[in-house]
């Protein structure tokens, strides 16, 4: 079968095409899928452009891809599963460490210890081939009406991790959010705006991309406001600037356009992974507000901070710092549900979302910056064709 591996070379890492036997379901509980799709995020970009991937131990290679979509083409008898649905997997399998509750558990997304793997990203062969075997514990169905779009089911998980989240530390308090802020318009930005709007939220994105841009006409379609971040900033401090007299206060904007608007935001979202922006926004919470970081960025920039006031923001007005990453069965499958919410209300608007649509063979050379929002990959034909809303599973 055709696979998309990382590969390692006599100097760097290769992203290439490779044929690969088909997996073979060994345990009773194992199912085969068929892939139909596999969406691609920032981590890819990082893995294709910058060789990010982990191999496994001792591998030379490891298979790419963590956003699945596929359909289960044998299911062991103790699976649970049946032949013909769709599903995707989780990413995340626990580590081996005894001291970590979290993995032993089930919790994997909170691995204490930090020695987990991820499919396609850390040390296990991730989706992106024709067929992929997992055990049912890390499969989750997704209902045939849901084809269309059910490859993004994996980065829905994410946002719906940090809406379990926010739930939880809520109840600390009587509270009724009206408004929400996200930063960055990514498809991580577009889903978290859709999801703000299906939850009856006043929704404000404030990003680089233009005014005029794709991401910004998918925002404003759900009913959310766009707003051009004219300047970036650019206050945060190059890797190589030593310590010192030339630290210098950060401004991106932010601030003084939330203020000129009236926003005060009861939730803000940090999608876009410009670090500056977590810290300026703080300020911008109402009391009892709840900052969430998902956005991540792998520099290792410097900034002065206004220690003393953040601290007064903080402790003087209970607000909360979420950080966020991957996600457990339970937020998989919030997020199926959120989905289905999203298609009724805003029609056709996550197909849009997936701009480019590409073939296994386009994806080693594929220049990240020129796709317009999500790129997936569709396996043997289009998966929209394959699975049309309504259809019984083949
Ligand atoms: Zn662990």
């Amino acid at each position: 079968m055709k696979a998309v591996v990382i590969r390692n070379g006599t100097d760097r890492q290769y992203v290439t095409v490779a044929d690969l036997p088909v997996p073979i379901p060994t345990g009773r509980d194992d199912v085969l899928i068929r892939v139909l799709s596999v969406g691609l995020d920032g981590t890819d970009r990082e893995i294709v452009r910058d060789r990010y991937g982990v191999l496994p131990e001792g591998a030379e290679q490891m298979v790419i891809g963590h956003e699945l979509l596929g359909v289960i083409e044998q299911a062991g008898p103790e699976s649970g599963l049946t032949r013909g649905e769709l599903a995707t997997a989780l990413v995340r399998r626990p580590c081996g460490d005894a001291a970590c509750a979290a993995c032993r558990h089930g919790q994997q997304d909170y691995c204490q210890s930090g020695a987990y793997t991820e499919r396609g990203i850390r040390g296990a062969d991730g989706f992106l081939s024709e067929y992929v075997v997992e055990q049912a514990r890390y499969v989750v169905p997704i209902p045939a009406v849901c084809a269309p779009y059910g490859v993004l089911v994996e980065p829905q998980s994410i946002v719906e991790k940090v809406c379990s989240q926010i739930a939880i530390v809520q109840q600390r308090v009587k509270w009724e959010p009206r408004t929400a802020l996200i930063t960055g318009s990514g498809p991580l930005g577009i889903l978290t705006a859709l999801t703000c709007r299906t939850m009856g939220l006043d929704t404000h994105v404030w990003s680089r991309s233009g005014d005029d841009s794709v991401n910004a006409s998918l925002i404003r379609r759900c009913g959310a406001f766009y707003h051009e971040a004219k300047d970036d900033g650019g206050t945060a401090l190059p890797d190589t600037q030593p310590p010192g007299a030339e630290d210098r206060h950060f401004t991106s904007g932010l601030q003084q356009f939330a203020e000129s608007q009236d926003i005060r935001p009861d939730i803000i979202w940090e999608c876009s992974g410009h670090t500056p922006l977590a810290f300026e926004s703080i300020q911008l919470l109402n009391p009892n507000g709840v900052l969430a970081i998902l956005g991540v960025t792998s520099g290792s920039r410097r900034l002065h901070i206004p220690c003393d006031l953040l601290n007064q923001e903080m402790v003087l007005k209970n607000k909360c710092i979420i950080g966020s990453v991957n996600a457990s069965r339970a937020d998989f499958v919030t997020g199926i549900r959120r989905l289905q919410e999203m298609e009724r209300d805003f029609p056709g608007l996550l197909d849009s979302m997936m701009t480019d649509r590409l073939a296994m063979a386009q994806v080693p050379e594929l220049d990240f910056s020129s796709v317009a929002v999500k790129a997936v990959v569709d396996l043997a034909g289009s998966a929209r064709q394959a699975y049309k809303a309504g259809d019984e599973p083949i």
